[in-house]
């Protein structure tokens, strides 16, 4: 790899901060009723290091998009704080939000919708630093074509159209094309899932090089926790806006607490036994409306354990061996070697 693309400096900050975060859509369901009120994400913490990967998983639905789009700055916050490299973005300054765009950069599912299919790889590259710098066509090109061998493509690659490329390879360039700004974070909104899975592991196994290289830090939006499991340090479980669980990715996978956790883990192929000694739950029904959440537990609805209690009393996240859950009855599923440490 080019050693002389190195965009972040090492530190101990945070990349990115949040700290009770919620978005909140107004509905209109008619001319003359007030708007409904929907909660897509209610109050969610998690920070990220340099170099670090936070996956947020769930379901479709469950609020983790709305999540993305806040720290790319497509949208802004209804209430809570988000920080991006210590800088608040909801009071920065227009120059300063101007320089924090720059430092998110997202890359999305369909590598094939992505890409504008007139142009040339080479101008999808360096039309970010036409756009965002004051480089000159030589210096432009130079970095456009640093950045394709830095993501495995070949230089030849640089006068082709994305039409010419696989899957896998439109995602390498759409991974280039976010890095060309030198970002600090990239949000990458399920950036696998639409790739057969032997190309799965390419790009992920990219990405993972690409972030020890660069010193990137990734917040990673994925349904499954298969993929998670390759890429991510930590991992936060959502569920209706909600985070109900979150910590370090071994503590979850090894003994997953919250039983929304322990069904997405049970229904992932290859995860199902990981978890030992849990008995395996099975989802069923539909994830509630955002618009009529259930009282008490989010997830009472669906919960096999659920207990009069969890639909009168809403849990709070709270710490329990080693991360933390949103569950009344959390303790009842410790297992005794976990409860050990
Ligand atoms: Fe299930 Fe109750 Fe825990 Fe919610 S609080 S996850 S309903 S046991």
């Amino acid at each position: 790899m080019n050693a002389t693309l190195h965009l972040v400096p090492a530190t101990a900050e945070p990349v990115v901060q949040a700290r009770n975060l919620r978005q909140v859509y107004a509905i209109r369901r008619g001319l003359f009723r007030a708007p409904d009120q929907l909660q897509a994400v209610g109050g969610v913490s998690f920070s990220v290091l340099p170099g670090k990967t936070l996956a947020v998983v769930g379901e479709s639905g469950c609020g983790k998009s709305t999540l993305a789009r806040m720290v790319s700055l497509i949208e802004q916050p209804t209430a809570g704080e988000l920080k991006l490299g210590g800088v608040d973005v909801v009071t920065a300054q227009p120059q300063q939000r101007q320089a924090l765009r720059r430092a998110v950069q997202l890359v999305f599912q369909n590598p094939y919708g992505s890409l504008n299919p007139r142009k040339k790889i080479g101008a999808i590259l360096e039309a970010p630093l036409e756009i965002n710098t004051s480089l000159s066509a030589d210096e432009r090109q130079a970095q456009a074509r640093g950045m394709l061998a830095l993501v495995g493509l070949r230089p030849e690659h640089y006068d082709r159209y994305p039409h010419m490329f696989s899957g896998g390879q439109r995602q390498r360039i759409a991974i280039a094309r976010a890095l060309m700004l030198k970002p600090s974070l990239v949000v990458a909104d399920e950036p696998v899932s639409a790739l057969d899975v032997s190309i799965q592991a390419q790009v992920l196994n990219l990405l993972a090089d690409l972030q020890q290289e660069l010193g990137l830090a990734y917040l990673f939006i994925s349904h499954d926790l298969g993929v998670v499991r390759h890429i991510a340090h930590d991992v936060l479980v959502m569920y209706l806006g909600h985070t109900v669980e979150q910590g370090g990715k071994k503590t979850l996978f090894a003994q997953p607490l919250h039983p929304y956790t322990r069904a997405l883990l049970g229904s992932t192929p290859g995860l199902a036994g990981q978890a030992a000694g849990l008995s395996r739950i099975v989802l069923t029904g539909e994830l509630p409306s955002p618009l009529n959440p259930p009282s008490g537990c989010v997830f009472s609805t669906r919960c096999p354990h659920a207990v009069e209690r969890c639909r009168v009393e809403r849990p709070i996240l709270r710490q329990l061996a080693e991360r933390q859950v949103a569950c009344h009855l959390a303790e009842q599923f410790i297992q005794p070697a976990a409860s050990q440490h």
